[in-house]
């Protein structure tokens, strides 16, 4: 039982072997089968997008505003500057090869029950949750990208507490 939200579902393929309820780390795969993106950040790092350049297919990985605690469940999107707009991050910072990246995300999240007895299964608008949303209700978001050319990983493109 992992913290991974419903809109990554489809896509977050854990790896490793220290997940758990707590936390997880995951690659994204494309529905092409594509492994490398181009990711798509705003300049507070609070929004992350990927384009998938094998198919063209984007898809957002984060965003402070509407993913996590503070976001799904306290309704304090007010809290993050989701304005500006989405760079591309398109070179390594190490060796500088201009490639799109493997996607590295962690989660972490104070698992299910903190959530279900926290929130009363309902968000602050008064709109009812299921128990099952507790990994929407996550606790920080991380990204970290993989060049393919140096098979370096980057400290943390983003780094963020949700909650
Ligand atoms: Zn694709
Ligand atoms: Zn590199």
């Amino acid at each position: 039982m992992y913290p991974i939200p419903d809109h990554l579902k489809s896509c977050f393929v854990p790896v490793g072997d220290d997940n758990s309820e707590m936390r997880v780390t995951g690659a994204i795969r494309c529905a092409c089968g594509g492994l490398l993106f181009t990711p798509y950040i705003n300049e507070a790092g609070t929004v992350a997008a990927l384009r998938c350049p094998k198919c063209g297919e984007k898809l957002l990985l984060f965003h402070a505003a509407r993913h996590g605690w503070d976001a799904f469940v306290a309704k304090a999107d007010y809290l993050y500057d989701v304005s500006g707009k989405l760079h591309a991050y398109d070179a390594c910072p190490q060796c500088q090869a201009r490639t799109p990246f493997a996607i590295r995300a962690t989660i972490t999240s104070f698992g299910r029950q903190d959530f279900i007895d926290e929130s009363e299964l309902e968000d602050d608008s008064g709109k009812k949750l299921r128990e099952e949303d507790w990994v929407n209700a996550f606790s920080s978001f991380r990204l970290d990208v993989v060049c393919p050319a140096c098979a370096q990983t980057t400290q943390s493109v983003i780094d963020i507490e949700t909650a």
